[in-house]
């Protein structure tokens, strides 16, 4: 277990604490969502109540190793100011060398300093150890509470961690700890729900889960390479016949294991991948010349009593096409069965997490992840080096 924030002595020093302040950004460069600058405030504001002087250090963009006037974490860092009243936030526009170390050694107490953006360094995603050792310098101690990069043997994420104390910060000992109460000894039945586009993206997931879970729902269009490998008509829906041999495999496993494989029994279908194309509904197949783009009424029926059994509930991968309004409605309706049941329910990935907030059932959720890639890593049992850096 990576050691918390909790366990590092903080008072009077500087600490180096990485954070995800990769936050989108209008033409005038103002702040568009400030969601992942508030995730991190409970770490900020713990820092400086135990006297710390914490130095943050991000991502933004893609800059890809050089300065983008666009991507500098100035506009964050005002906005941080906004959400920290009676502290003082500076940025500086160096995150290593002279500029920033003056910075860093003129920060008093009730003061925050921002780096600048650490990818205009290349260093950064190479995790290069002089880099690293650079970043380290600025301060006394370190705090990772950058969940969605923890994946990433980058420079601020895991080599800082060999030249201070280090300890994870409390959005990402949440994570740790959440994802722990799934994997570890959960509380059964452990229901998984998966979607999404891609079987490949997801069989290391569902490989790993089938050791796990009591049940694995399955929707969205990795649904069909199952659905075609078992000869059921699935039209011209996505299909991955090249992984029929690993679909067969994951339904052998659950078999031996007795884990339930629900897989879709009708489907919302249309002639083309728009929203335009007329909607109907068809079960247990697609017809031949349609395509299956959200589970139906029937399997959303089963897939909610099913979920509402569960004691616990991992959820990854929209049911169908959610970005349009008539193949939404599988993934919303399994938002609200998650939020409904009283399971202790984890929901990552980009657009599980974009349809819980849409049904606005957030806050029903026990945990909603910050990191997709992040947590799909953790779902296939590896371990992050971000947080094994932790200790
Ligand atoms: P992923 O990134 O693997 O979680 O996949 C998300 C994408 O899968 C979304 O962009 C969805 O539109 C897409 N998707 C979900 N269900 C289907 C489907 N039945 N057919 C085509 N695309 C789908």
């Amino acid at each position: 277990m990576a050691r918390r924030l909790s366990d590092l002595d903080v008072a009077g020093k500087k600490v180096l604490v990485r954070v995800d302040f990769n936050v989108p950004l209008d033409d005038r460069l103002h702040v568009t969502s400030d969601a992942r600058i508030r995730a991190s405030l409970p770490t900020i504001r713990a820092l400086l109540d135990r006297g710390a002087r914490p130095i943050l250090m991000s991502h933004l963009g893609r800059p890809k190793g050089k300065v983008v006037e666009s991507m500098r974490m100035k506009p964050a860092a005002d906005r941080l100011g906004e959400l920290l009243p009676g502290v003082t936030v500076k940025a500086v526009a160096e995150c290593v060398g002279p500029v920033a170390e003056a910075a860093a050694a003129a920060l008093q107490a009730r003061e925050v300093l921002v780096l600048e953006n650490l990818r205009f360094h290349p260093e950064e995603e190479k995790g290069d150890p002089a880099f690293a050792a650079a970043l380290a310098k600025l301060a006394d101690a370190y705090v990772n509470d950058a969940f969605g990069t923890s994946h990433r043997a980058h420079a601020s994420v895991a080599g800082v961690t060999e030249h201070l104390p280090s300890a994870a910060g409390l959005l990402l000992e949440a994570e740790i700890d959440a994802f722990a109460k799934v994997l570890e000894a959960p509380a059964r039945p452990l229901v998984a729900v998966l979607g999404g586009a891609k079987v490949s993206d997801k069989l290391p997931v569902l490989l790993h889960l089938v050791e796990k879970v009591d049940a694995v729902l399955i929707g969205g269009a990795m649904a069909y390479t199952f659905l075609a490998q078992a000869g059921v008509p699935i039209g011209r829906s996505l299909c991955e016949a090249e992984l029929f041999d690993d679909a067969r495999r994951v339904r052998e496993l659950c078999q031996q294991r007795g884990v339930a494989l629900l897989l879709p029994t009708d489907h919302v279908c249309a002639a083309e991948f728009a929203e335009s194309s007329p909607a109907s509904v068809h079960g247990p197949g697609v017809p031949v010349d349609l395509m299956g783009l959200d589970i139906g009424p029937e399997t959303i029926a089963a897939y909610r009593a099913r979920i509402a059994t569960a004691k616990t509930i991992v959820w990854n991968g929209p049911m169908g096409v959610f970005e349009m309004a008539p193949f939404r409605r599988g993934t919303e309706a399994i938002a609200r069965a998650v939020a409904d049941s009283s399971a202790f329910s984890v929901v990552g990935g980009g657009d599980s997490v974009a349809a819980v907030e849409q049904c606005g059932v957030e806050d029903r959720i026990d945990h909603v992840s910050t990191g997709g890639g992040a947590s799909l890593e953790l779902l296939e049992g590896r371990a992050l080096p971000g947080i094994t850096a932790l200790g």
